[in-house]
């Protein structure tokens, strides 16, 4: 079959797919305008965002903005270990698997535990408080890597979200074993759209020390924040920042599209149209014979097992969407800019070439 579909034509691979939001461009263009701005940092765009984030977060934290999310994790966690503590996390956490060791290289050698007896299926892509304990307790010895940060996914890469009695409970057995707790909000948004709750009661207020805030998938063309809520963890993280090549020179170019993206609540709106693009596919899905959907959607993704004749039929019509690892299903993400004609187009593939 040939493939028919034009350029422009959306697709569920990665919300990554998807441009800038008009709410973060326009602060670029500002930002653009207004002249001369001091550079790495110190410029007005860059102090009302962090402001903004300090009002949304409704406390004086730490704000940093780097790249992307590998950056964002790896030089966090770095800041939270020496070179022979230990993470741990779960096995399709994106620490894990997809940052090509960064975490490891950037903390000179902090190893990462993968928590061992979590079905991923029936946890969902989450830790839990037994499985901390389980690897803080197995050894004390000399001889094993101490483990110092749990760190957990939020939204997780399975599409599920922490409430907030689980990052409470996650967080009283990391302080009861002295561990910090570091939260990979790559979806931070569109999990505080889907719990509908302050985003300060999923951070702090539930014991989180250090969150790496997405702004990339939720409609940024690049950029994250990485909030520090123990301020005594981001002693000299400016430097970490800067050696590790993550210092924007122009500094107001990342931080203005955050300010388009948190005033006027944007970002949580471009979360929860994302999520409720979701909803709508895996509503669709249900009704397609042969489809097993893994579980409903909490964030903006939706994991499916497909007959493979299926997907093969669709990869050929042109549609791109991950095989996931974890689970072997197919994934589909939706993004703040995801129509609903995109989704019917997809779905209605998905009833046609199903044979
Ligand atoms: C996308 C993503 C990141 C960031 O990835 P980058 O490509 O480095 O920006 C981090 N964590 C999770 C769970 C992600 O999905």
């Amino acid at each position: 079959m040939k493939n028919t579909m034009n350029t422009t034509q959306q697709q569920f691979a990665s919300d990554n797919y998807a441009g800038a939001c008009p709410e973060a461009l326009q602060a670029l263009l500002e930002a653009n305008d207004s002249g001369h701005e001091p550079a790495y940092g110190d410029d007005r765009w860059t102090e009302r965002s962090s402001n903004m984030l300090r009002e949304l977060f409704e406390i004086d934290c730490d704000v940093y903005y780097v790249f992307n999310g590998t950056a964002a994790n790896s030089l966090a966690l770095a800041a939270m270990c020496q070179s022979y503590h230990s993470v741990i996390c779960t096995p399709v956490a994106h620490i894990e698997t997809d940052e090509c060791g960064g975490p490891e290289f950037f903390s000179n050698g902090s190893k990462l535990l993968v928590a061992e007896g979590l079905s991923a299926a029936a946890q969902r892509g989450k830790l839990t408080p037994e499985a901390i304990e389980t690897l803080v307790t197995k050894r004390s010895d000399i001889h094993y890597p101490r483990p110092k940060v749990a760190s957990i996914t939020q939204a997780t890469e399975l599409g599920t979200v922490y409430s907030v009695d689980e990052v409470r409970a996650l967080s009283w057995m990391a302080k009861k074993h002295k561990l910090k707790l570091h939260m990979d909000g790559a979806r931070f948004a569109n999990a505080v759209a889907h719990l509908g709750c302050k985003p300060a009661e999923i951070t702090w207020k539930a014991g989180v020390d250090v969150l790496c805030f997405g702004g990339t998938k939720n409609g940024l063309p690049v950029g994250e924040a990485v909030v520090f809520f123990d301020r005594e963890l981001s002693q000299d993280f400016a430097w970490r920042v800067k050696q590790a090549g993550q210092l924007a020179s122009k500094m107001r170019f990342i931080s203005a599209p955050w300010v388009g993206l948190l005033d006027n609540n944007t970002w949580l709106r471009n979360a929860g149209h994302a999520n409720a693009m979701a909803q709508r596919l895996y509503k669709g899905m249900l009704q397609i014979q042969g489809v097993q959907v893994l579980h409903a959607p909490e964030a903006n993704g939706v994991f499916a097992h497909l007959p493979k004749a299926l997907v093969d039929a669709l990869h050929a019509k042109g549609w791109k969407f991950y095989q996931f690892i974890a689970g072997s299903g197919c994934r589909f993400m939706c993004a703040w800019d995801t129509t609903q004609a995109s989704v019917d187009a997809l779905l209605a593939d998905m009833h046609s070439l199903n044979v």
